[in-house]
């Protein structure tokens, strides 16, 4: 890579988004993705499918490898999952799958199986894999790390763009500090900072922001108020007995109610 004046060669580039909003924005001019934390079961995902497609929502979250604080806890189904993903995808053509993936090796166990990969939090500077999306022009949603400046995360993108990548879109997820009465602080303001440089397009994820359901329906409201462009969504049959992330998931009585309720 080349350094020229700036430390930014591509997020200026207004057209260079143009294969990006035409990827994530088909259903509507607001994204929204939702699905379960991890995927658990094929009852479990084939139901979010049709809560899903009923509400004219193509973008599902659908997650084999869960990355997890706690190596004692759900780890996700890893490989098992794959047959599941396959299944969904050739019952439910129309909908695009979103995977986390935290390593190369995951990437190619899924490319050409999910549309979509997540970097995570924890893996916004994995650069390896990022600039491997990039090469691939696979589909993207980076996440911003919970430590990182909104120009670090633009730098983030930057490995992604100079490998000849343009499906990317960026979510804020929130970042630590010392309040701890939500999982993380929402920095609404990353909007306005990226703005200033970018039409990147930028969606938050209220779900890991808040680590709970209330308050989803504020938070999301102003992040589009803000000019954020969408929204990833945790929503699950039956929170209660979610492997992971029981507290922040809706139930779809919530989904469908919190979706009227941003109509
Ligand atoms: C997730 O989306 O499931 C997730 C773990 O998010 P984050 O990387 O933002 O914590
Ligand atoms: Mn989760």
């Amino acid at each position: 890579m080349n350094k020229k004046e700036n430390k930014f060669q591509y997020i200026y580039e207004k057209e260079i988004f143009t294969e990006a909003y035409d990827f994530f924005f088909q259903d509507s001019n607001i994204f929204i993705g939702a699905g379960p934390c991890s995927l658990e079961s094929e009852a479990q995902i084939f139901q979010t499918a049709e809560l899903l497609l009923s509400n004219n929502i193509s973008y599902i979250r659908c997650f084999p490898y869960k990355i997890r604080s706690d190596p004692y806890s759900f780890q996700g189904l890893q490989t098992e999952g794959i047959p599941i993903i396959k299944k969904l995808k050739q019952k439910y053509p129309k909908l695009k799958i979103i995977s986390e993936v935290y390593s190369q090796e995951q990437f190619h166990s899924l490319e050409g199986i999910t549309d979509i990969f997540q970097i995570g939090t924890r893996f916004m500077y994995h650069r390896e894999l990022i600039e491997l999306l990039g090469k691939k022009n696979s589909p993207c949603i980076l996440k911003r790390g919970f430590q990182a400046t909104v120009s670090e995360w633009l730098l983030s993108s930057e490995y992604y763009l100079a490998r000849g990548g343009r499906k990317i879109i960026l979510c804020e997820r929130g970042i630590r500090t010392f309040e701890s009465s939500v999982r993380n602080s929402f920095d609404i303001t990353s909007i306005l900072s990226v703005r200033e440089q970018s039409k990147i397009p930028v969606i938050i994820d209220p779900s890991h922001i808040l680590g709970k359901t209330s308050g989803i329906e504020a938070i999301s409201k102003a992040a589009l108020i803000a000019g954020y462009n969408g929204l990833l969504i945790e929503t699950h049959p039956i929170p209660l007995q979610a492997l992971s992330d029981k507290k922040q998931q809706l139930t779809f009585e919530q989904f469908k109610l919190f979706l009227n309720f941003l109509k």
